[in-house]
């Protein structure tokens, strides 16, 4: 049966590679090395800087899709300070006030990395009154880069320019309860989960039901992610499920997304989705997204058409402190490797 272990082996690769939405070609690299290694050598990589992966299936019938989006949040360098820190702005949506106090990168047009802190604009607790109760929003933050910077000037010299990259700490481990803890779970967790159902099947030699194509996308926090997928009768995205308020989901379930911002989800494969999970004794969870959108849901808007459907494992703390268990990435592959050999 489907274990974990490829899961953690390739976190690391995953996880600490940056990726910011529109910043793809390194996590793409990582990312064409496993599909080699583990023998899937039909892909190519879109002018967009997707990755979509053919796996020919048992039945020509119909064609699937399944998704999952390696871009994460991010920063951008908007302007340079007089002081020389940097003004920033956000790729995606992150919660900015979990922000404050990370460590970064900033990653210059001709590739040198530079390293520093997310602060806001009253950072001394003994300077300022309102160092503890100043809003932190994404005008009332600064980069300080670990260089010695006086002024504008001297962050130009280190090729710093508007438009870099800011990429903040993933700080991504598993505890020994089965935690997993990062920044960029949504979707990298996705991610891996998908690869490591691949491995299990390339593994024992089982092919998909159906031809397939699988995409590794790189713009879905900024919206458009899976927008220009082939034409497909059925897509489903696996991302991050939603936890808390009066949601099912949790970390420890696969959640299944019935409606969220975009609309509800395509009935009859939603409704086949859980009965699968439901067949199968797996933990699970039908819930409503408040505030989301996904691959699938682009590909729709875009005009592709297509059933169209959404699972992922719940996580904790969404676009701050994101963690999830994994139980909840156990049943997610075990939903996936189910979804593909039904
Ligand atoms: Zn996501």
């Amino acid at each position: 049966m489907i274990e974990t272990n490829f899961f953690k082996e390739i976190i690391n690769d995953i996880f600490l590679t940056d990726s910011p939405s529109g910043f793809c070609k390194n996590i793409n690299n990582v990312l064409i090395n496993k599909l080699n290694e583990m023998g899937y050598m039909n892909y190519r990589i879109t002018n967009k800087g997707s990755i979509e992966l053919f796996i020919e299936g048992n039945s020509s019938e119909k064609t699937i899709g399944i998704s999952a989006h390696d871009d994460t949040l991010g920063l951008m360098v908007r302007s340079i300070c007089a002081n020389g820190n940097l003004r920033v702005t956000a790729v995606g949506g992150p919660s900015i006030p979990t922000l404050d106090g990370e460590y970064c990168k900033i990653i210059t047009r001709d590739n040198r990395v530079y390293t520093g802190t997310i602060l806001s604009d009253s950072p001394a607790v003994h300077v300022y009154k309102d160092a503890n109760t100043k809003e932190r929003n994404i005008d009332s933050i600064v980069v300080r880069i670990d260089e010695v910077v006086n002024c504008k000037e001297d962050v130009v010299a280190l090729g710093i320019q508007n438009g870099d990259y800011v990429c903040y700490d993933p700080k991504t481990i598993i505890t020994d309860s089965g935690f997993l803890k990062s920044r960029f779970i949504d979707d990298k967790a996705s991610v891996c989960i998908i690869l490591s159902v691949l491995e299990y099947m390339k593994k024992n030699n089982i092919k998909p039901s159906y031809n397939m194509y699988c995409y590794f996308t790189n713009h879905e926090e900024v919206g458009h992610g899976a927008a220009s997928i082939r034409k497909l009768d059925e897509f489903l995205a696996v991302d991050m499920g939603c936890v808390g308020l009066d949601l099912a989901g949790n970390e420890y379930s696969v959640s299944i997304c019935a409606k969220d911002s975009s609309g509800p989800y395509n009935y009859e494969l939603t409704t086949d989705l859980i009965n699968l999970a439901k067949n199968n004794n797996l933990k699970y969870t039908v819930d409503i997204f408040p505030y989301y959108g996904s691959d699938a849901s682009a590909a729709l808007k875009a005009g592709v058409d297509c059933k169209a459907a959404l699972i992922g494992t719940g996580v904790c703390a969404s676009h701050g402190m994101e963690r999830t268990h994994i139980d909840g990435i156990l049943n997610t592959m075990k939903l996936l490797y189910l979804y593909l050999t039904r």
